[in-house]
């Protein structure tokens, strides 16, 4: 049967030419209780069940185009985007969407607050890298010496024109964006009144409200070091659940070094500041998804003070020794699964 459907899209998109294979390829699949949709985009592939199968099919169509519209504005790498524009626009104040806006000034505040950690400014390191076009190499000291140069979130000026970058600089909404996604999604089915929906994109979780039956949603936790295990679950409502992992992007150089796609922009080198991996839970996905950018490249003691600092996101960071930080907020709603059963927590006060 999947075979068949395959078939026949593939006929189908080879007779309409005007339908990009990335478009045909949503799918919107009714079931008794849900909806589900499922489509590849910005590198990922997402899924969206929403819990009210009342809600026409051409609602649901129009929530996901949500997705690749945002795909279209903020890839850094397609050419036509929003952002490969402003990253050629040098020197000159170049109007942005408000979407484009909005995430910008996001991911600036990001930035500044946590000085640089996550720094929307990093693009040129990431492509140096070969991130981007899953070309890898690792770059020469001098090379990266001279990128950082380029790399300052607080030189990127918004006003009401526009955003300004200094000539060589680039933005890279890449850490940042599905979040954004998320949230925009999320709002578009509030709007059309749905009340019950987790959507999925790639180590990014956005859910709405609780499940039909008044219980919390239970999201996994992976294991870093072995990505086919969760180590636990927590359990959640109203909330985005985001995890940024070394385990996500990364290759091998000849020597057996891995270098993973989350750069610390002090350095210029992939952050190994301790951690595998970090997993945000709050509100706003845009930001969750920063942050937990931002606390994989501080590591293990700066995270720590970062989120004993703060009262409004939740997290979980797991270490190069596979211990298990958390804040406390998640003590009566995080449980260990299965091997992990006693696995030692420490908890941020
Ligand atoms: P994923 O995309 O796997 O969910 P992240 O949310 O952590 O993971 O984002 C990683 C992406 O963010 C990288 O692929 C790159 O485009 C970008 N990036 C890498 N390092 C930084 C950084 N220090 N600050 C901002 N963006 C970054
Ligand atoms: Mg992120």
């Amino acid at each position: 049967m999947k075979r068949l459907t395959a078939l026949f899209m593939a006929l189908f998109m080879g007779l309409m030419p005007g339908v990009r294979a990335e478009e045909a390829a949503l799918t919107l699949t009714p079931a008794q209780d849900c909806w589900t949709a499922q489509l590849f985009a910005m590198d990922t592939f997402m899924q969206l069940t929403v819990y009210d199968p009342s809600l026409p099919q051409q609602d649901l169509a129009e929530v996901m185009d949500n997705v690749l519209r945002l795909e279209k504005l903020l890839s850094a790498t397609e050419p036509t985007s929003e952002v490969s524009a402003l990253n050629a626009s040098w020197g000159a104040v170049q109007p942005v969407s408000s979407d484009t806006r909005t995430l910008l000034q996001t991911a600036l505040a990001v930035s500044a607050e946590t000085q640089g950690a996550f720094d929307v400014t990093a693009f040129p390191l990431v492509k140096a890298w070969g991130f981007t076009q899953s070309a890898y190499r690792v770059p020469q000291q001098d090379e990266l010496t001279e990128l950082l140069e380029q790399v300052d979130y607080r030189k990127v000026l918004i006003s009401d024109e526009g955003v300004l970058l200094p000539e060589g600089m680039q933005i890279d909404l890449g850490g940042i964006g599905k979040g954004y996604t998320g949230d925009v999604v999320m709002q578009a089915l509030r709007e059309k009144g749905v009340t019950s929906a987790l959507m999925s994109l790639g180590g990014n979780i956005a859910v709405l409200g609780r499940k039909t039956d008044g219980s919390l949603w239970k999201i996994a936790v992976r294991d870093p070091q072995d990505t086919t295990q969760n180590i636990g679950y927590v359990q959640v409502e109203e909330t985005n659940v985001v995890t940024s992992g070394g385990y996500e992007r990364y290759f091998e150089d000849e020597d057996g070094n891995i270098w993973w796609h989350i750069i610390d922009p002090e350095t210029g080198y992939p952050a190994r500041n301790g951690l595998l991996s970090v997993t945000v839970i709050g509100p706003g996905g845009a930001r969750c998804d920063a942050l937990s950018t931002a606390l994989f490249v501080m590591g293990t003691d700066e995270a720590m003070a970062y989120l004993r600092g703060q009262t409004e996101v939740d997290a979980i960071l797991i270490d190069e020794t596979g211990r298990l930080i958390m804040t406390s907020g998640l003590r009566d709603r995080f449980t260990l699964m299965g091997a992990n059963a006693n696995r030692e927590i420490v908890w941020i006060e």
